[in-house]
């Protein structure tokens, strides 16, 4: 992209969240093209060999977490690179929190799934967090979560509608509502590679230690923020029913193999009790 679309703005209630983990700062090689780095408490994906520079970064993470983005990405592959794309898995501002600054600075096109833009491009607001939902510090952190609409303006696009990803060739995108409209998770066949989003997550965001400590427990997508539970569960199950051997997922550790599979089916079989908070202004 030659022109950058500078009318673009973050939403009024945008601040830097004090959150951590232990995997903050973190970044690890998954696989040998795939890259996860973990920004306080979110991850993002670098996804391309680090020999050449095809690559694509996924998601956006923190408030005020740019520098720390680029220098990631210049870690591996290499001083003054940029990604040919950002791809978001969903809006929330623990995804899109350096997006602004990304986008500046890289001159990269962005894209979302189509249902997502109105949260992107200044329309509409995602829906309160729900600090009632149950289990501790993050549910009351999520009080301060930055809600109101950011604007990428022209700098946004829609995925293509026919299942592919931009720069990605061997990926496609699976829709997976519920967690927010317009979620897509990333699916690569040959070697069953789920980039996840928050579709589900490898860590409970409801208990503060968990997440400070990032203890390895299937979760179904961050509860305080989800609003739609019965496509959430469909779209766990869509998940599942594509046998990844790997998964990483928005928040947590990266999960792979049998650990994988058996915590997959156990979340598809006891959805209600794992992934859905008891009570809470989004059940029923
Ligand atoms: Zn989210
Ligand atoms: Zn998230």
């Amino acid at each position: 992209m030659t022109n950058v679309d500078k009318h673009t703005s973050y939403g009024s209630d945008y601040k830097y969240i004090p959150a951590t983990s232990i995997s903050s700062g973190l970044g690890i090689e998954v696989l040998p093209d795939v890259f996860n780095q973990t920004i306080q408490i979110v991850n993002i994906q670098l996804v391309g060999n680090p020999k050449t520079d095809n690559f694509v970064l996924i998601d956006a993470g923190m408030p005020n977490s740019a520098d720390e983005i680029i220098s990631a990405t210049e870690d591996r592959f290499g001083k003054n690179t940029r990604p040919k794309a950002i791809i978001l898995t969903h809006g929330h501002f623990d995804h899109v929190g350096a997006i602004i600054e990304l986008i500046n600075h890289w001159e990269v096109p962005v894209f979302a799934h189509e249902l997502e833009l109105p949260y992107l491009t200044g329309q509409n607001s995602y829906p309160e967090p729900d600090p009632t939902v149950e289990g501790g510090m993050i549910a009351k952190l999520s009080q301060m979560f930055p809600n109101n609409p950011i604007n990428l303006g022209e700098n946004i696009q829609s995925l293509p509608y026919d299942g592919t990803v931009p720069y990605m060739p061997e990926f496609k995108w699976v829709h997976t509502p519920g967690h927010t409209p317009g979620h897509v998770s990333l699916f690569r066949e040959k070697d069953a590679t789920l980039l996840a989003g928050d579709a589900f997550v490898t860590v409970k965001q409801d208990s503060l230690y968990k997440v400070l400590t990032q203890q390895q427990e299937i979760s179904g997508p961050p509860r305080y923020l989800t609003t739609n539970w019965e496509a959430a569960r469909e779209s766990v199950k869509k998940l599942a029913a594509l046998n990844p051997s790997v998964a990483i997922t928005g928040h947590g550790m990266h999960m792979d193999g049998k650990l994988l599979s058996e915590s997959l089916e156990k979340l598809v079989n006891e959805f209600d009790s794992i992934a859905i908070p008891y009570h809470g202004k989004y059940v029923n």
